[in-house]
């Protein structure tokens, strides 16, 4: 079920194992998805499918300075390629992996267990029937069973693509953080934090967003509008002409689903989004293979298995225990870092970028084995100031008191 790009990766997969798949989604698979998605360019290319960029910076930077101070001002240069995807190339080619497939244009609105089928229910009144079904309808499902763990902290962000009175960033240049904070008042200053992600299109167009990593109860789109505007107007830049208004928001620490139910899932209803960094792309591209070939196997071996155990297989590689393990610590970093001021992030960032490229860059992919990613996260501790490792400890708010 779906056909955002969780449902592609999956479908794509399942279908280069041979078998039947019957998709269903509320709208065309080959509709443009709403979103552009970025990616670091070491983790298209280590899937060979760096073609499929329609954007790739080299020259990519974060500023994690106070504004006062020179050495504040200088950008942390990360040496390390930065692309967006090209949409409607990526579409197509996960399209044209699926093949065969009979695409429904159907809502589901109710999910039946009967032993070995299970049944959605559609809007429309249709009934379809299968051995397994994938819930890939992003993370506002309302079919996936997931613990209740309070409120959960969502990314926000306003951008804009459009032409500017001078240019926002650099020629050629992709900013992943611009965290200066020196258009904000004192009384600003004590806000939950944003950041300015920014980069060239080429041409004369630039895309501006403004960006609150991880907020409960998120920032609104309208507060984020006014930070841009006033983030551009400090340094003496006004929109000219918006093109393109990207109006982004979801959660980041969306609870584990359970992983005893009869209902697989793959995406944002899995839960996939890294917490720590909300890029989720290049994860479903990695895991996509690995789930497809474990149900192939499983229906293989034995054809007659019914869903609550074809589900359960799925589950297990979906999210092992070791993926299950990063996943936490990466929710109690995510938890520690929302804890903090904008002064304590900047700080934590800085030293973040600090660590060895292989390392923040495998932490952001989440592709750092457990024991590395331990090891890491204990050697940030260790090259961060104290002020820093305070707030891991017992987050900011508690280190206030301390
Ligand atoms: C604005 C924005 C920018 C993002 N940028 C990035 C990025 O740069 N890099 C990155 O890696 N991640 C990014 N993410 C995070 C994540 O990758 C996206 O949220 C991604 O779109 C999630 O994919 P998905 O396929 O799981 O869900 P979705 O993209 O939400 O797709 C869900 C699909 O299910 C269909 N559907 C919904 N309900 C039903 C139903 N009841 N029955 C049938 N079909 C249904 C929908 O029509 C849709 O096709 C971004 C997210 C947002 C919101």
């Amino acid at each position: 079920m779906g056909a955002g790009p969780a449902a592609l990766c999956i479908v794509a997969e399942l279908v280069q194992q041979g078998l039947q798949v019957q998709a269903l989604a509320s709208h065309a698979p080959d509709q443009p998805w709403p979103n552009t998605y970025g990616i670091w360019a070491e983790e298209v290319e280590s899937l060979g499918m760096a073609s499929l960029l329609g954007h790739r910076w080299s020259n990519t930077v974060s500023y994690f300075g106070n504004g006062v101070d020179l050495e504040g001002m200088t950008p942390v240069q990360h040496h390390f390629d930065y692309g967006l995807f090209d949409q409607s190339a990526l579409q197509s080619a996960l399209l044209l992996k699926c093949a065969g497939v009979n695409w429904r244009l159907e809502t589901a609105k109710e999910i039946r267990f009967l032993g070995a089928h299970t049944e959605v229910v559609c809007n429309s009144g249709n009934i379809f029937q299968a051995r397994v079904v994938i819930d890939a309808i992003g993370h506002k499902s309302p079919f996936i069973r997931r613990p209740n763990h309070g409120p959960v902290a969502q990314q926000a962000a306003y951008g804009v693509v459009g032409r500017f009175s001078s240019p926002p960033v650099d020629s050629r240049q992709f900013v992943l953080m611009d965290f200066r904070p020196d258009h904000l008042s004192k009384a600003e200053l004590k806000e939950p934090p944003s950041f300015l992600y920014a980069m060239d299109f080429g041409e004369g167009v630039f895309f501006v967003e403004e960006t609150s990593l991880a907020c409960a109860p998120p920032l609104s789109w309208s507060n984020l509008k006014e930070r841009l505007y006033a983030r551009l107007s400090n340094r003496g830049i006004e929109i000219q002409e918006v093109l393109h208004e990207e109006h982004c928001l979801f959660p980041m620490n969306l609870p584990l689903p359970d992983r005893n139910q009869s209902l697989l899932a793959f995406g944002g209803s899995a839960s996939m989004v890294h917490p720590a960094s909300g890029y989720m792309v290049g994860a479903l591209l990695r895991r996509a293979p690995t789930l497809a070939k474990q149900l192939a196997e499983a229906i293989a071996i034995e054809p007659a298995l019914d869903s609550e155990i074809l589900a359960k297989k799925g589950w297990q590689v979906l999210w092992t225990n070791e993926l299950v393990q990063r996943h936490r610590l990466y929710q109690f970093g995510l938890e520690r870092l929302m804890s903090f001021d904008e002064a304590r992030l900047r700080s934590f960032f800085a030293t973040f970028f600090r660590l060895p490229r292989e390392d923040w860059s495998g932490f952001l992919a989440n592709t750092l084995p457990l024991s590395r990613l331990v090891i890491v996260m204990l050697r940030l501790f260790a090259m961060s100031p104290w002020k820093v490792r305070i707030g891991m400890l017992f987050g900011a708010s508690k280190a206030k008191e301390i």
